[in-house]
């Protein structure tokens, strides 16, 4: 099997996470609370995601001139991504709160990632909706494959739904789309994800049963799994089902980018 090749347009930032008992009522101060912090972003999730499930990965993004870039980039080395960065404005912030449950309320400050990003990568692009969408119909033109995680739920134009081989939604995030994708991967979290033809059911896959302590990034390594396993040769079917273990994995283990799953992770649960 050959080492499939994905290029990645998209986002990164850094996750400030802070978990507390119960999350606050408008205007409520907690003192509770403890704090962490992760590089994240979907784009640079989903680069290093797809990295350690065994792909050959070029990311391009933007991020700020500013002492936070480093720590928002921290991921992508040691998972071996080629990182292509361009520097504007100030590093994308995500604030996260989380209570006992893994009940969530976050707000983004994208900085440099509402930039636009105009590295133009051929072959294989997967990109999601946290850059501005212009540029990701730029990216979408270039392209030879082109898979779009159509995440987080935004307006977009007909033509990025059409031009994409895959389009990967939540429920909320296929709500918001203009029309019907030819292909859909829709997950369900816990319940798994189901493959649509044309907006009819053609498939549908469980996740092995996980403790779920943080869905942080189970759909950046659901996404990244469904398209590298794609890639190197397998039907959509068996594509879908390796997709949930990897997102499982993902759910199971705390943060964004540390739970994310390498290949040998996802084969254990097959074999
Ligand atoms: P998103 O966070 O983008 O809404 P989901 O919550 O649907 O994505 O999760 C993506 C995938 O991760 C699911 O299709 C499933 O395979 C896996 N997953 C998420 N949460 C759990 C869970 N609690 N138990 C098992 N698998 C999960």
């Amino acid at each position: 099997m050959q080492q499939p090749e994905l290029n990645i347009v998209g986002s990164v930032n850094v996750d400030f996470v802070v978990r507390c008992e119960r999350l606050p009522r408008a205007g409520e101060s907690l003192t509770d609370a403890t704090f962490e912090r992760y590089p994240g972003g979907k784009g640079a999730n989903q680069a290093v995601a797809a990295a350690r499930l065994g792909a050959k990965v070029r990311f391009a993004g933007n991020v700020g001139e500013d002492d936070l870039a480093e720590e928002a980039l921290a991921g992508l080395a040691p998972a071996g991504v080629d990182a292509i960065l361009n520097v504007s404005d100030q590093t994308g912030v995500a604030f996260i709160l989380v209570d006992r449950r893994g009940e969530k309320e976050i707000v983004v400050a994208p900085g440099a990632n509402a930039e636009p990003v105009t590295t133009r990568f051929p072959g294989n692009v997967l990109c999601q909706l946290e850059i501005p969408v212009e540029s990701v119909e730029l990216a979408a033109e270039r392209a030879k494959r082109f898979f779009l995680n159509a995440a987080p739920a935004k307006p977009i134009p007909v033509g990025l739904v059409r031009v994409a081989e895959i389009v990967v939604v939540n429920r909320y995030e296929l709500e918001a789309l203009p029309e019907t994708p030819r292909l859909t991967a829709l997950t369900l979290g816990a319940e798994g994800a189901v493959l649509l033809k044309e907006g009819e059911e053609i498939a549908r896959a469980k996740p092995p049963r996980v403790n779920a302590v943080d869905s942080t990034a189970a759909g950046d390594a659901f996404t990244a799994c469904l398209v590298v396993t794609r890639l190197e040769g397998y039907l959509w079917e068996q594509a879908l089902e390796r997709a949930c273990a990897a997102g499982a994995l993902a759910a199971s283990r705390p943060g964004a980018q540390p739970s994310l799953p390498t290949a040998y992770e996802v084969d254990a649960i097959f074999s």
